[in-house]
């Protein structure tokens, strides 16, 4: 399992930084957003530190499916059947954790295109 020393989310991973985790499974871990953008906002990570989705598709077929699959048991254990799913991918998308990541959205009226 690789690892970076400086990445918060492998700290959220590991429990070194306490993090509100509410689903793990043997590749990825789920929990909640710090600033939650709607009622559910989960960030569902690969165990393995990869700076984004691409690097963690390429690395790991299974593990990216996994996190989709985890996302989906999120969303249905808060009683969500609809909700986005975001892989921000580089820093003028929005991402700023370089660490992958799959954001859950659910509970509000989401619009489209996104902002
Ligand atoms: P990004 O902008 O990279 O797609 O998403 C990073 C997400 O991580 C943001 O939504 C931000 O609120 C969340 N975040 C940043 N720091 C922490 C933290 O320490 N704990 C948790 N749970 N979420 C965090
Ligand atoms: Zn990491």
């Amino acid at each position: 399992m690789t690892a970076d020393t400086d990445c918060l989310f492998c700290k959220i991973v590991t429990g070194e930084i306490p993090g509100d985790v509410v689903h793990r499974t043997e590749r990825t871990v789920a929990f909640r957003d710090i600033n939650p953008q709607a009622p559910l906002h989960v960030l569902v990570v690969p165990r393995e530190h990869l700076p984004n989705a691409a690097a963690l598709a390429e690395a790991d077929p299974v593990a990216t499916a996994e996190l989709v699959t985890a996302a989906k048991a999120v969303a249905a254990a808060e009683g969500y059947d609809d909700y986005r799913l975001v892989f921000n991918t580089g820093a003028d998308a929005g991402q700023t954790v370089f660490h992958a990541h799959l954001h859950v959205l659910a509970g509000r009226g989401q619009t489209w295109p996104p902002g």
